[in-house]
């Protein structure tokens, strides 16, 4: 695997690995890299010639006050992981290969991006989109893929591509992977290693109360009392308040007071400690 962190090596490895058309995928990552990670990695694998994998921790996508400068960061145990997954390439360009001096533009998606966590974590968005057309220039990936963990960060990016005409990748080649969980369920980050032995306990809670109530809404429960009984389970294990738990349709993000006859999704973004946690999980519409 070689690892490129200018744009000048970069380009010189793709144009070595593009050679007789062969395909690249490529998984952007911020790195801290886990079986969710991993797991695009094989996705990625399995449907392209090369994996292209990116890791940079990019501080357009953080607000004041989160978790920038303790984010961690193993480059070299990172590199590890991807080259025993077969990766060809590692792209891990520093923040002023990003953002030389004079940077001046920004890429805002509207509607799909603003409740959520776009609510909660104003310009974080404006932050991925804008990181994410850039590493999708710099490599030019025939597939791009990205977790439903981070299932509104998805909406965007796929909103995004198709917006804006792209490509490389073209918007229907953005391939979204089901979230990867631990054994008790709680979804795979970089941010469960903040999490204290009592708390990493507790934050199981998370995926065990979403799965209940997706069963319950299901089943016919209203909408607006079972998302208050999730909220108050969340605070009786010992999360904060949520920023959000929320039922929204499952393409627009639009917020739903009732199970319709369209996918649904459940979202949750809560902190337990100082870690914010997010989650989602799918809800099946009514028969039509
Ligand atoms: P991050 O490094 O947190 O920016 O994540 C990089 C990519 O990995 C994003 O597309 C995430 O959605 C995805 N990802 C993170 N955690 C998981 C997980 N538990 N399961 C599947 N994909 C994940």
């Amino acid at each position: 695997m070689q690892t490129a962190s200018t744009l000048d090596v970069l380009r010189t490895a793709l144009a070595a690995l593009r050679k007789g058309g062969a395909t690249v995928g490529l998984v952007p990552t911020m790195g801290a890299l886990h079986e969710g990670h991993l797991t695009l990695v094989r996705r990625a694998r399995e449907v392209c010639d090369h994996v292209v994998a990116s890791i940079f921790v990019n501080p357009t996508q953080f607000g004041e006050g989160e978790d920038l400068d303790s984010y961690p960061r193993q480059l070299a145990e990172d590199a590890a992981m991807l080259e025993a997954e077969g990766v060809a390439l590692l792209w891990a360009p520093g923040v002023e290969a990003m953002y030389p001096e004079g940077f001046a533009t920004s890429i805002s998606v509207k509607g799909v991006s603003e409740g959520l966590c776009g609510a909660a974590r104003p310009g974080h968005f404006d932050g991925v989109a804008t990181v994410v057309a850039k590493l999708f220039n710099q490599v030019m990936p025939d597939r791009a893929f990205f977790g439903e963990k981070d299932y509104q960060q998805l909406a965007v990016i796929r909103t995004m591509a198709r917006d804006l005409d792209l490509t490389r990748p073209h918007a229907d080649a953005i391939i979204g992977v089901p979230t990867v969980r631990e054994a008790d369920g709680l979804a795979m980050s970089s941010r469960n290693r903040y999490l204290s032995p009592e708390q990493r306990a507790a934050a199981a809670t998370l995926p065990a109360a979403m799965r209940e109530t997706v069963a319950g809404i299901e089943a016919g429960e209203p909408v607006a009392p079972a998302l208050a009984a999730l909220e108050k389970r969340l605070e009786a294990a010992g999360f904060d308040r949520p920023d959000y738990v929320a039922l929204a349709d499952a393409a627009s993000l639009a917020p739903l007071d009732a199970l319709g006859t369209a996918p649904a999704r459940l979202l949750v973004a809560a902190r337990i400690g100082g870690t914010r946690l997010i989650d989602n999980m799918a809800v099946s519409p009514r028969p039509a």
